[in-house]
């Protein structure tokens, strides 16, 4: 089973990748694991990412795509794979789809876990945590019985900088511009697959599951 995993910030992506990941005994690859990686075990494209890194440069489509050429010609991957956060643009689709087609494969679907930008911000600027023991809350969806304190130590309890409306909303719209062409491309090829991700986690994964089949 070869699967791209989609969905903006706060979708709960993670989540669904691993528990598609266990039941369906494919390996998770998220780009950010992939950089890491490679830089933390020095390979030549691992040194050549970390010079535009450490530069404040961002990494080239063409470089990125190499390194998700090499993870998935490895062993490991040969069953499958679930992609996440690759490909972000339609140019990273293309290659690779050319990729796998040398190698005589092809995605099985582009799974896309819809959720209104709404929805998503009354998720996350509704984040508080604990200064000082780190225990999180949400002020609509599990709040601290006292206004503003933590249930565990009684320090105060605050909203982060990445969780108010105005950051959230800039990911949510970076997020939107770069992700709109690659649902279309998908779509136009017949492999966009959306579920509805306002939904329980679990019932989230039902629907995945659905349309992934029992199969393997
Ligand atoms: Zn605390």
């Amino acid at each position: 089973m070869r699967i791209v995993l989609l969905g903006p910030p706060g979708a709960g992506k993670g989540t669904q990748a691993k528990s598609i990941s266990n039941k369906y005994s494919i390996p998770h690859i998220s780009t950010g694991d992939i950089f890491r990686k490679n830089i933390s075990e020095k390979t030549p494209l691992g040194i050549e990412a970390k010079g535009y890194i450490d530069k404040g440069h961002l990494v080239p489509d063409s470089l990125t795509i190499d390194l998700v050429k090499d993870t998935l010609s490895q062993e490991f991957c040969k069953n499958g794979f679930l992609l996440d956060g690759f490909p972000r643009t339609v140019a990273q689709a293309e290659a690779l789809k050319e990729f796998l087609k040398e190698n005589g494969t092809d995605l099985d679907v582009a799974l896309l876990i819809d959720v209104p930008q709404n929805f998503i911000l009354e998720r996350m600027t509704g984040r508080r945590v604990c200064t000082s023991c780190g225990a999180s809350y949400h002020i609509k969806f599990n709040p601290p019985s006292v206004d503003g304190k933590c249930d565990v130590c009684g320090n105060d309890v605050v909203q982060r900088k990445d969780d108010t409306e105005a950051t959230v909303k800039e990911r949510l719209d970076v997020y939107d511009s770069q992700t709109q062409p690659l649902i279309n491309y998908y779509d136009a090829e017949g492999l966009l697959k959306t579920v509805d991700g306002t939904k329980a986690i679990n019932e989230v994964f039902e629907s995945i599951c659905n349309i992934l089949g029992s199969d393997k």
